[in-house]
């Protein structure tokens, strides 16, 4: 960002509406001099801006709050329905899609199968989504938020490596919204996931976390000092390829030993067949760990084991207030929990555990659907700074 436009109005009342309709999200009325109060903006100020907010649609006189003396407050509430986005989950063979209002409330589903693992048929499958979904929007869809696993460059709009197909530096996000006509946003799956937890999940609030997701494949997202970290390129976090066992299994990376080929899915059914001597599905297997098998409680404990090393390592260097733990895979969560703490226990540096608290969720698709709507929707009510992301970076210019 150029100095100069630091003193720019336009931008300062762009950031000042952002703030405004921030505090107004979610379900609580507030009164102008609540948004005052919170915001650290004047009256006038707040009382200007929610005028405009409402000569917009964006927000609505809703009540009038107790009076403490006077004449009662009126109590203004963001006008949820005032606009619509699309969010989509890719997975390896579908397009999950969920349509929110402006505070993420679900008020549509709907899904297709994608024909093949092509950029051609995954844009046509999220294509034939968006239209079941629109009638619901009457007109007032905003725009496309898509998750899907991978590296993926959230601000070129381009998939540099997809964990599911074959594709590289694929400009996804132009080419859905050419066919879809509305402004699409991608973005790494689990970064989907930790928007929705740092906007209304356990990450509410929370300076620092990452949540880390298992199940088919193990990621991280994370956020440090209260922003959704991604890295240069998009790639931070890719916990799922920490070398856990020096020359251990190959790994779809093309690597050998990852974390992902020693406990994502594919992996623990291997060991489970190895130790049984035939092919159960994960939850057969954790309902025979918990009767009592003790070959299949085993293959649990050793995946818990190698979590909370890899885990107790990212503790380690984030040193974070929460951890959240995500993804299908914590639908056997209890039998990998206590082998997880010993080994997070014995990994972690002294003192840095004090304080950390550890949750699970469990998520379905619809659950992820709804993140990536709400990666927009955080686009949405953020000032909109990167106008200035062609210019030179301070570090750029101070070296010229
Ligand atoms: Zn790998």
């Amino acid at each position: 960002m150029r100095i100069d436009r630091a003193g720019n109005k336009g931008l300062i009342r762009e950031i000042n509406e952002a703030l405004v309709l921030a505090e107004l999200r979610g379900e609580s009325l507030h009164s102008r001099a609540d948004i005052a109060r919170s915001t650290g903006l004047s009256g006038p100020t707040v009382t200007a801006i929610t005028s405009r907010l409402i000569d917009r649609g964006l927000v609505e006189e809703r009540a009038t709050g107790a009076s403490a003396g006077g004449r009662p407050p009126v109590l203004l509430g963001l006008r949820q329905r005032a606009g619509y986005v699309v969010g989509i989950k890719l997975t390896e063979n579908r397009a999950i899609g969920v349509l929110t209002d402006l505070d993420a409330n679900v008020v549509a589903r709907a899904d297709a199968a994608l024909a093949l693992p092509t950029p051609g048929a995954v844009v046509a499958g999220i294509v034939s989504t968006v239209e079941a979904l629109a009638p619901a929007g009457h007109g007032r869809i905003l725009g496309v938020g898509l998750g899907m696993g991978g590296v993926i460059d959230r601000d070129e709009g381009s998939v540099r490596h997809a964990t599911y197909f074959d594709w590289h530096n694929e400009p996804l996000a132009k080419r859905l919204s050419d066919a879809i006509g509305l402004p699409v946003l991608i973005d790494n799956d689990v970064n989907a996931l930790v928007a929705s937890e740092q906007s209304w999940g356990a990450g509410r609030g929370v300076k620092n976390f990452a949540v880390v997701t298992i199940g088919r494949g193990v990621g991280m997202g994370m956020v440090l000092d209260g922003r959704l970290f991604r890295g240069s390129r998009g790639g931070a976090g890719e916990l799922g390829h920490m070398k856990v066992v020096p020359e251990g299994p190959e790994c779809e990376c093309g690597g050998r030993g990852c974390l992902e080929a020693v406990i994502g899915e594919p992996a623990l059914l291997g060991s489970l067949a190895g130790e049984l001597g035939r092919r159960v599905s994960v939850d057969e297997a954790g309902t025979m760990a918990r009767d009592g098998d003790q070959r299949a409680a085993r293959v649990f404990a050793e995946a818990g084991q190698h979590l909370g090393r890899a885990v107790g390592n990212v503790v380690n260097i984030l040193n974070p207030d929460r951890l959240l733990l995500a993804g299908e895979g914590t639908h056997n969560l209890d039998l990998i929990m206590p082998a997880f703490r010993r080994a997070l226990n014995e990994t972690v540096f002294d003192g840095l555990q004090d304080g950390l608290s550890i949750h699970a969720e469990a998520w379905d698709d619809e659950a992820w659907a709804r993140g990536a709507a709400s990666l927009l929707l955080n686009e949405l009510f953020e000032p909109n700074l990167r106008l200035n992301s062609d210019e030179p970076t301070l570090i750029g210019r101070s070296a010229g």
